[in-house]
């Protein structure tokens, strides 16, 4: 197959394992920078140029695109849809990913576990946002926020609300969330392809960060899951509309709960906790499935 990863950076580790992997499975491989890319779509032929050639001749593309870039990424890819190439995931799914309380929304319809979570901007009434999900220690995030950056555990009521008072001010909006104490800093991260998570790890936070992120000094081992973990990861990517994602769970005393869904899994932190060659299983599984024609997004939000 002739498969591009659309990447801005053709020397990333996932970029380059992808590319390894293909090429390892006799594939077609091509970085393209989908920045640089632009598109013709006011004509009967939908095309994407990238470095002054039209690119027409794809069977597939997995899109790896940057978390401030998926308005321009998501067009790329959309464009590719156009043209009947199979992406690895659907630009609507990539967009839905994107937006955390969206796709919180997504999981709650699909009776997904997660924790109990509050959404605002510019509430006066604090205390019934905070009794919203059973009071201090909680845990307040921007809605915008990455790497961990922007989460802030409030251990007291009165420390909720000048933080939320503060975040009030900035003008932006807030996630207030139930303070999972019991996952002791650590968050599970499931790596699903197709209907199947293909490896997980446990990733813990540095000595005294409820923050696993490994941004922030966190450490990352292979563990196994439960089967709930398991089908909880797999019903998630399922219902994002996602065929390759990241899901990231907490083990709570109510079962896993879902944190957040990747659309560009980092493949670097995985394949090094796990040994599994995770990027050859995505080739795979694009290899097993592309070739069938792109499939269309069905689901409603
Ligand atoms: P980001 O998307 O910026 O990484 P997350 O929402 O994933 O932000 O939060 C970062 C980390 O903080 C999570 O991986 C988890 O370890 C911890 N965390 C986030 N929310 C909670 C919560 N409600 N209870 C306990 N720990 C949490």
């Amino acid at each position: 197959m002739k498969i591009a990863i659309l990447s801005q950076d053709a020397k990333l580790y996932s970029t380059r394992r992808l590319k390894e992997a293909g090429e390892d499975r006799g594939h077609d491989m091509r970085v393209v920078n989908y920045l640089r890319c632009y598109m013709n779509i006011a004509s009967h032929k939908p095309t994407v140029v990238y470095n002054g050639t039209t690119l027409e001749e794809f069977d597939a593309v997995i899109p790896r695109i940057g978390a401030s870039r998926t308005f321009y990424g998501t067009a790329v890819v959309r464009q590719f849809e156009v043209m009947g190439v199979f992406s690895a995931n659907e630009s609507q799914a990539i967009s839905r990913s994107r937006d955390k309380l969206r796709c919180l929304q997504i999981l709650a319809r699909d009776g997904i576990g997660l924790p109990v979570t509050g959404f605002a901007h510019a509430t006066q009434d604090i205390d019934g946002l905070i009794e919203t999900v059973g009071g201090a220690p909680l845990v307040i995030k921007l809605l915008e926020g990455t790497q961990g950056i922007g989460v802030v555990l409030a251990e007291t009521q009165q420390a909720a609300k000048s933080v939320i008072e503060a975040f009030r001010g900035l003008d932006v909006n807030i996630l207030v969330q139930e303070f999972i104490k019991e996952a002791k800093g650590a968050d599970l991260r499931c790596l699903v392809v197709g209907n199947k998570v293909i490896a997980s790890m446990k990733r813990q936070g540095a000595e005294g960060e409820f923050r696993s992120n490994l941004h922030r000094g966190g450490n990352a081992e292979a563990i196994k899951l439960t089967p709930e973990e398991r089908s909880t990861a797999v019903r998630s990517a399922k219902a994002m509309g996602l065929r390759v994602a990241g899901v990231d769970l907490l083990r709570s005393h109510h079962g896993p709960v879902v944190m957040e869904v990747n659309s560009s899994p980092g493949l670097e932190g995985i394949e090094k906790a796990t040994g599994i060659d995770v990027a050859g299983k995505i080739i795979d599984f694009i290899a097993k499935n592309g070739a069938a024609g792109a499939t269309r997004d069905r689901i409603p939000y």
